[in-house]
């Protein structure tokens, strides 16, 4: 089976497909994940990256920084799931 690709909305710029603020603005808000689009093709079973919480932005807490992209997702809020183990 090949793998199915889902649109889901952009994590990093929140579907809107620019970006407020942040060193990663280069051209004009552009979001720098979805191109500004809004969505990313996610393959199905994927899952929710870890690191940033699905927010697609660095860090949680006191360390959060809306600028930086998480860098485990490259933004996109969704990672793929480790291999399974069993058979
Ligand atoms: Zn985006
Ligand atoms: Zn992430």
């Amino acid at each position: 089976m090949g793998t199915r690709v889902e649109n889901r909305r952009c994590a990093y710029c929140n579907g809107k497909g620019v970006t407020e603020e942040g060193e990663l603005v280069r051209t004009r808000g552009t979001c720098p994940v979805c191109e500004g689009i809004g969505i990313v093709s996610v393959p199905v079973n994927w899952r929710k990256c870890p690191m940033c919480g699905g927010s697609g932005r660095k860090g949680i807490g006191e360390h959060f920084s809306q600028l930086e992209r998480c860098q485990k997702c490259q933004g996109m809020g969704w990672v793929e799931p480790p291999p399974l183990k069993y058979v």
